[in-house]
């Protein structure tokens, strides 16, 4: 098991669309495992592949029921909205409220490769959706209000240009 460096706004690798998973081996179940380990450390409810440098459409989660992984998944039923508190581990120490679908069901595959899904609403809704936006490139400031964003985006720029050894 390893803990991987968690990569941050704005790594480019977080923008990507994540590529289809195809090979269900013991390297997809090693992924997982360090992904979780990263994801405990952290601490955080859910880590998506992106977020450790590695473009797969993997994330995992665990919104207080125990710790599951979802391969290629998909959100196929949405109900309902729901205005939460939210942050991102690629986007430390910043939280906003967003609104979101409440109710979420998504489909994908486990690690063997056979078909699985989860579905919840309040937090465990609301981590599917995150996870899954990472997979398609999307981080958390791309849900905000326009007015926001702009103010979100240009304080994280002030701050990355403020860093030492700049911008990185
Ligand atoms: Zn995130």
């Amino acid at each position: 098991m390893a803990i991987y460096p968690i990569r941050t706004f704005p790594d480019p690798v977080l923008t990507l669309k994540a590529g289809t998973v195809r090979t269900f081996d013991d390297d997809l179940q090693r992924l997982v495992d360090d992904m979780l380990e990263t994801m405990y450390d952290a601490p955080g409810v859910g880590l998506a592949a992106p977020q450790i440098g590695i473009s797969k459409r993997v994330f995992v989660a665990d919104a207080g029921d125990g710790p599951f992984a979802m391969v290629n998944p998909e959100v196929v039923e949405t109900q309902g909205k729901w205005k939460f508190e939210e942050g991102c581990l690629s986007v430390p120490g910043r939280y906003w409220t967003i609104k979101r679908a409440d109710f979420v069901r998504a489909e994908g595959l486990d690690l063997d490769g056979n078909p699985v899904a989860y579905e919840g609403d309040e937090l465990l809704g609301r981590v599917l959706q995150h996870e899954i936006d990472h997979l398609n490139g999307v981080l958390l400031l791309e849900r905000l209000s326009a007015r926001t964003r702009r103010a979100a985006l240009s304080d994280l720029r002030s701050e990355a240009l403020g860093r030492p050894g700049g911008p990185a």
